[in-house]
């Protein structure tokens, strides 16, 4: 994507499957006792996976999507599995995909607690964070409108019929989001931690808040549970092609490695399915090439537009199955703008 940003989703990789914005926005998984990974269904609107974590008195819900008809949806489903009210919601990173729904939470408790680290807390305010946060709200009001009529000319210009069904559900979550961004209620955090460990002794539930370094963002925080070894890694960790567009490349590898000295089992992504642990090490290793492969081309002479297909084809044979298992967040689709990110960060310090 797109997904966090308002690059265009290429048209059409989005199957017809008849899904209206409002329903099937959601599978809830249990990973362990009483704890839930909420699996986000891809859709061309993108929003965020959660973790809902039961305690003997309350709820933990991670991340709150990128709109609050999403959050509202799981909030229901929470519903449907305890009567006991939520009280935290951690925002993984500032990401408008990930935050963007947590009006819902706060009206539904007064005594809501809203954690993230304190450079989310920064971020979400700070207009040159990047996509996410307050000022992002505006941007993507700004450019919807002009994404609305792209996706019609589209539609005129569909060659299948299929084609034409997937542009006008495109359409109709492009449409319904513009109308609820217009009348979002930003809620901000109410507590920012900055400690290496933060340890919530929720009622029967350990639940520590781990800062393990820049990764994804400049405030990751990943959401441990030692007990039932389970992580919840917002997009620091994904099972789709990483957003590289606000990470820090070579910090990131770093914190993979940290984030694998930590003992789990299951991971509950930022997107895609709850992976195993593997997976660490997967993207680690792709990281890894991806800046190597870059460093390289730019030593040997290339330009930007020069290297991209070039190292695309190179890594394909390694990471392109495993970086395309869904409709969503493909190899071909992000190996652009993650080249892209990795020549102006890596090789440029931008
Ligand atoms: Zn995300
Ligand atoms: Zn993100």
């Amino acid at each position: 994507m797109s997904t966090h940003g308002m690059e265009r989703e290429p048209c059409c990789v989005f199957p017809a499957d008849g899904n209206t914005v409002t329903k099937d926005l959601f599978e809830l998984k249990p990973v362990a006792d009483g704890v839930y990974a909420a699996i986000a269904a891809p859709q061309y609107k993108v929003n965020s996976n959660a973790a809902v974590i039961l305690t003997n008195d309350g709820v933990v819900v991670v991340d709150s999507h990128s709109k609050p008809s999403a959050a509202r949806a799981l909030y229901h489903a929470i519903q449907g599995i305890t009567k006991h009210p939520i009280h935290k919601l951690i925002n993984t990173h500032f990401h408008w995909d990930h935050w963007q729904g947590n009006e819902v939470y706060a009206e539904a408790s007064a005594t809501l607690e809203i954690i993230v680290s304190e450079r989310t807390h920064q971020n979400l305010t700070d207009a040159e964070a990047g996509v996410g946060g307050i000022p992002h709200i505006a941007r993507q009001l700004a450019a919807l409108p002009a994404e609305i009529a792209q996706i019609k000319d589209q539609i005129v210009h569909a060659a299948t019929p299929e084609q034409k069904a997937n542009l006008e559900n495109n359409l109709q979550q492009a449409e319904a989001f513009f109308t609820e961004l217009q009348t979002l209620k930003p809620t901000l955090p109410t507590r920012a931690v900055s400690a290496p460990v933060t340890t919530l002794h929720e009622n029967g539930r350990e639940i520590q808040l781990l800062l393990l370094g820049r990764a994804h963002t400049d405030g990751d925080v990943f959401i441990y549970m030692p007990k039932e070894k389970v992580i919840a890694t917002g997009d620091a960790l994904v099972d789709w092609m990483p957003f590289l567009g606000d990470g820090y490349p070579e910090d990131w590898v770093h914190t993979l490695t940290a984030l694998e000295q930590v003992d789990f089992t299951h991971i509950i992504p930022g997107h895609g399915d709850v992976v195993t642990k593997d997976r660490v090490v997967f993207m680690r290793n792709y990281l890894t090439d991806l800046i190597a492969a870059v460093k390289q081309a730019a030593a040997d002479g290339a330009s930007l537009e020069d290297m991209t297909p070039v190292v695309a084809d190179q890594l394909g044979p390694k990471y392109e199955q495993g970086m395309t298992k869904y409709p969503m967040g493909q190899y071909r689709d992000r190996i652009g703008t993650n080249v892209e990110a990795v020549y102006r960060k890596v090789v440029h310090h931008g």
